[in-house]
C-alpha cells in the first residue's frame, strides 16, 4: 500500500517500512550514493529519498532518473539529520515507472512564469504554485459543503441545461438546437442552454425544502477577456426561505469568514508559498478579513462617496448607472480597507427577481466586494409579491407565459426568500492572490481559447 507523503510527514512512523510513489523533482549524487525528492502532489513538500549503490538497479536505473520520471519506492523511514525536514527514506527498492526525457521535458528544475505554464495546462499542476492552487482549492470546496451541512442545508443537484436565463443579456450558450435543411431543429424542442445560474431552480427547493444550496459549474458567453472572468466557472447558490437581506448579508459574511478560517488551518504551508512569491502580506489579509465586520454602504452612500472621491474614474458616476469593477475597487481598497456589502441598488439596473424596496426606486440587492477582487458575490431578497413580480416582468419585456412554474412559487404559499451566488474563482483568486483567474481553476475556458 502506498502512502500519500503528506500523511506520511504527519504521523511520522519512525523505523517503519514505507511506500510512496510519485514524481523525481531532482536528483543528486554523491559517490556512492543519490538524493531522490520525490513529490506525489499531496503537499507541497518533497520526501528525500537515499538511494544507494547497493540497489541493483542503481547504475543502470536510478542514476540516470531525470525531473519528470516517476518512481514507486520502498524503504524504512528514518529521521533525517537534513536541515528543514524531519524523515527521509532510505530505500530498499526503487522501481522506475516511467520516463520523462530531459531533452524534451518543459517543467525543468527553473521557475517558470504562470503565462508559460497556462500554456501546459497538462503540466502545470506539477509546479509548485500550481499544485497549491488545487489543493487550495479543493479545501475551499470541502468548506463550502461543510459550512451548509453543519449549518443544516440540503444542496440541490440544478440542471447545467436549462430553459430559462435567469440573468438575461443574452450570456446563455445555446445547446441543442440546429438547422437541417433550412429548418431550425431544438433537441429540447424549445430553445435551450447553458445555465448562467442556478439561482430560481434553488428557488423551487428552497420553496419546498427550507434552507439549500446548490454548487456547480456556470456558463457565460460573455465577451470578457478580463483576469477576472472565464466563461466556464463555478458558483456556490444558497438559497433561503423565510430569510430578508439582513439574513442574506449575515450567511454570506458567515460563510466567507468560515472559509478563509479553515482553509489557513488546513492549507498552512500552500498559503505560506503564495504569501512568499504571489502575494505578500496574504496571510495578514486573510485574518484581517477573519477578524473585522464587513463594511456595509447602500449603493446611494456609494454613489456619494464616489461622486465626492478626488479619484478620476474611466466611467462617471450618478445615481442609476451600475458601478463598475474600477468604483468597487476603490471603495473596498481605498474607501473602507475591508470587505463591504453594497445594499440596494437602482431596480432599473438590477434583474427583475430583486425584491422592490418601499418606494420602487431601488430593490433588496446586495453585492459583496473584496480589496483586490471587486466583486465576489451578488446576490437579493427576491420578490415574493405575485403582482409586484408580474409588473417587473412585463417592464422587462419577460414572457410571462414562460416563467409561469416561477409565478406559480408566489401564487401557492409565497415566502419572502433570500439568495446570492459566489463566485467561486474569484474566492480562490482572493485565497491564493491570483492576479489572473485563468491560475485558479484546471482547465479555463474563455474567448478564443479552451485547452485540453
Ligand atoms: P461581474 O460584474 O463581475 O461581471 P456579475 O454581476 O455579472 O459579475 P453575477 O451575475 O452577480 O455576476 O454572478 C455572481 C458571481 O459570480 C459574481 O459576483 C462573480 O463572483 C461570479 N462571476 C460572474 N461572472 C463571472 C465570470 N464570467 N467568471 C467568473 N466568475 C464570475
Ligand atoms: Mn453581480
Amino acid at each position: 500500500m502506498k502512502t500519500r507523503i503528506q500523511i506520511l510527514l504527519k504521523d511520522k512512523p519512525i523505523g517503519s517500512t514505507v511506500s510512496v510513489a510519485g514524481w523525481i523533482r531532482t536528483r543528486r549524487d554523491t559517490g556512492d550514493f543519490s538524493f531522490l525528492e520525490v513529490n506525489d502532489g499531496s503537499c507541497l513538500a518533497n520526501i528525500q529519498v537515499i538511494a544507494s549503490q547497493e540497489l541493483k538497479n542503481y547504475t543502470s536505473e536510478v542514476r540516470q532518473l531525470t525531473t519528470g520520471c516517476s518512481v514507486s519506492i520502498r524503504g524504512e523511514l528514518k529521521e533525517s539529520p537534513a536541515k528543514g525536514q524531519d524523515v527521509e527514506i532510505h530505500a530498499a527498492e526503487v522501481v522506475v515507472v516511467g520516463q520523462a526525457d530531459p531533452e524534451t521535458y518543459p517543467l525543468q528544475k527553473k521557475r517558470h512564469s504562470l503565462e508559460f505554464l497556462r500554456e501546459l495546462c497538462h503540466l502545470r499542476p506539477r509546479t509548485n504554485a500550481l499544485g497549491a492552487v488545487a489543493r487550495v482549492r479543493s479545501r475551499l470546496s470541502y468548506g463550502v459543503h461543510q459550512f451548509f451541512h453543519e449549518k443544516g442545508f440540503l444542496q440541490v443537484h440544478t440542471p447545467i441545461i436549462t430553459t430559462s436565463d435567469c440573468e438575461g443579456a443574452g450570456e446563455m450558450f445555446q445547446v441543442g438546437s440546429s438547422s437541417e435543411n433550412g429548418k431550425e431543429q431544438h433537441f429540447f424542442g424549445r430553445s435551450a442552454g447553458l445555465t448562467v445560474s442556478g439561482q430560481l431552480q434553488a428557488e423551487v427547493y428552497a420553496l419546498s425544502l427550507g434552507d439549500v444550496y446548490t454548487f456547480g459549474p456556470t456558463f457565460r458567453a460573455e465577451n470578457s477577456n478580463t483576469s477576472r472572468h472565464l466563461a466556464e466557472f463555478w458558483m456556490v447558490e444558497p438559497e433561503m426561505p423565510f430569510c430578508d437581506l439582513k439574513g442574506n448579508m449575515q450567511i454570506a459574511e458567515m460563510l466567507l469568514k468560515y472559509l478563509l478560517e479553515d482553509v489557513m488551518n488546513n492549507c498552512a504551508e500552500d498559503l505560506n508559498l503564495f504569501d512568499k512569491f504571489i502575494e505578500k502580506g496574504l496571510l495578514s489579509k486573510l485574518s484581517g478579513v477573519v477578524d473585522n465586520k464587513f463594511a456595509h454602504a447602500t449603493y446611494t452612500d456609494a454613489v456619494d462617496i464616489l461622486s465626492k472621491a478626488e479619484k478620476m474614474f474611466e466611467f462617471p458616476v450618478e445615481w442609476g448607472v451600475d458601478l463598475q469593477s474600477e468604483h468597487e475597487r476603490y471603495l473596498a481598497e481605498e474607501v473602507f480597507n475591508c470587505p463591504l456589502i453594497v445594499t440596494d441598488y437602482p431596480a432599473v439596473i438590477k434583474p427583475f427577481y430583486m425584491r422592490v424596496n418601499d418606494g420602487g426606486k431601488t430593490v433588496a440587492a446586495m453585492d459583496i466586494l473584496l480589496p483586490g477582487i471587486g466583486e465576489i458575490a451578488g446576490g437579493s431578497q427576491r420578490e415574493e409579491r405575485l403582482e409586484v413580480l408580474k409588473s417587473r416582468m412585463v417592464e422587462a419585456q419577460i414572457d410571462i407565459e414562460e416563467y409561469n412554474w416561477y409565478l406559480d412559487l408566489r401564487r401557492y404559499g409565497t415566502a419572502p426568500h433570500s439568495g446570492f451566488g459566489l463566485g467561486f474563482e474569484r474566492l480562490v483568486q482572493f485565497v491564493t492572490g491570483m492576479k489572473n483567474i485563468r491560475e485558479v481553476i484546471p482547465f479555463p475556458r474563455t474567448p478564443g481559447s479552451a485547452p485540453c
